[in-house]
């Protein structure tokens, strides 16, 4: 049991630079934590290479030290942590909670997308296996998320989600299994992050159940979406935060996150910004609403 209160992380996959999205989500993340004199740690979720590049760990990292979001402590990498993975994994299959799965997407896609246990007690497979999670039915899937932003969520993921997968038939370890066990190996005590995690969050609780691991706080925060009110996203290419611009990009932040920055800090030094920012934050004024991004305006206009 840890003896800090909170524990906050910013968990970035190295898919591209930091954008605007991005750093509001860091943006939160820090001040929730540094208002609650928390830790922040940084974690980069390189789990999936084909979606990413190296160059881009270190691109992130001058992006949050230009921006002053400092994270405490080293840096925590998942790609260092695959064999823990795999240990998890073993421990889960033979606790009888994990099986190999050998059905591919298409079919799944077919049958409406929820997976409908085909491989469940199959012992000989051809080719490429998966590794799912088994999601039973019982009152243990009816999961409620106490979100900070959004109240409470109700899913029961079996109805909704299904046995999910753990492993990919390609190798690689799933977001969901890595997140879940890295938060508990880091402690997390708080976890605030973009609201498209907001549905996967229940399937995450239902895996820290299934491990015995401690439950978190959670709060999902807006996405920023272009004028398609397509969420701007590293995939997508969305323009990279500028470290020049440092200053005036953190207030405009504030002000999507609705912390209601005074414009006379607009233009003033990351310090003095941060620290009004720090001794002001107010998750209960964060909207659900994603906000959208003012096209071809530059941040001059937006005090
Ligand atoms: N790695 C995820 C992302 O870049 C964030 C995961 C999380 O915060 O749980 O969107």
């Amino acid at each position: 049991m840890s003896l800090l209160k909170y524990i906050g992380r910013f968990a970035p996959s190295p898919s591209g630079p930091l954008h605007l999205g991005s750093l509001v989500c860091a943006l939160a993340s820090y001040l929730d934590a540094k208002k609650s004199n928390g830790v922040w740690l940084l974690r980069i979720e390189d789990l999936d290479p084909p979606r990413e590049d190296a160059r881009y760990i270190s691109t992130i990292q001058r992006q949050l030290d230009m921006h002053g979001l400092h994270w405490d402590g080293e840096i925590f990498h998942q790609s260092n942590r695959l064999a823990h993975y795999q240990d998890i994994l073993e421990e889960l299959k033979q606790k009888n909670l994990a099986y190999d799965c050998e059905c591919h997407r298409k079919r799944i896609k077919e049958i409406g997308g929820i997976y409908d246990g085909r491989c469940r007690r199959k012992t000989k497979f051809q080719g490429d296996i998966s590794t799912r999670l088994l999601i039973a039915k019982n009152d243990e899937t009816k999961i409620l998320v106490t979100d900070r932003v959004f109240g409470d969520i109700h899913q029961d993921i079996y109805e909704c989600v299904g046995d999910f997968i753990l492993k990919r038939r390609d190798g690689f370890f799933s977001y969901q299994l890595a997140s879940v066990v890295d938060d508990e190996q880091q402690q997390i005590t708080h976890v605030v992050r973009g609201n498209d995690l907001l549905p996967v969050t229940p399937r995450q609780k239902y895996l820290q159940k299934c491990l015995n691991y401690r439950s978190l706080k959670y709060a999902h925060i807006p996405l920023i979406v272009n004028q398609n009110n397509q969420k701007l996203s590293k995939q997508r290419q969305a323009p990279a935060v500028r470290n020049e611009d440092a200053n005036k990009t953190i207030w405009y932040a504030l002000k999507i996150l609705n912390q209601k920055p005074p414009s006379y800090l607009f233009g003033a030094s990351l310090n003095q910004i941060l620290s009004w920012a720090v001794s002001n934050w107010d998750m209960s004024s964060v909207p659900r609403q994603n906000q959208s991004v003012l096209n071809g305006q530059s941040l001059k206009n937006f005090h």
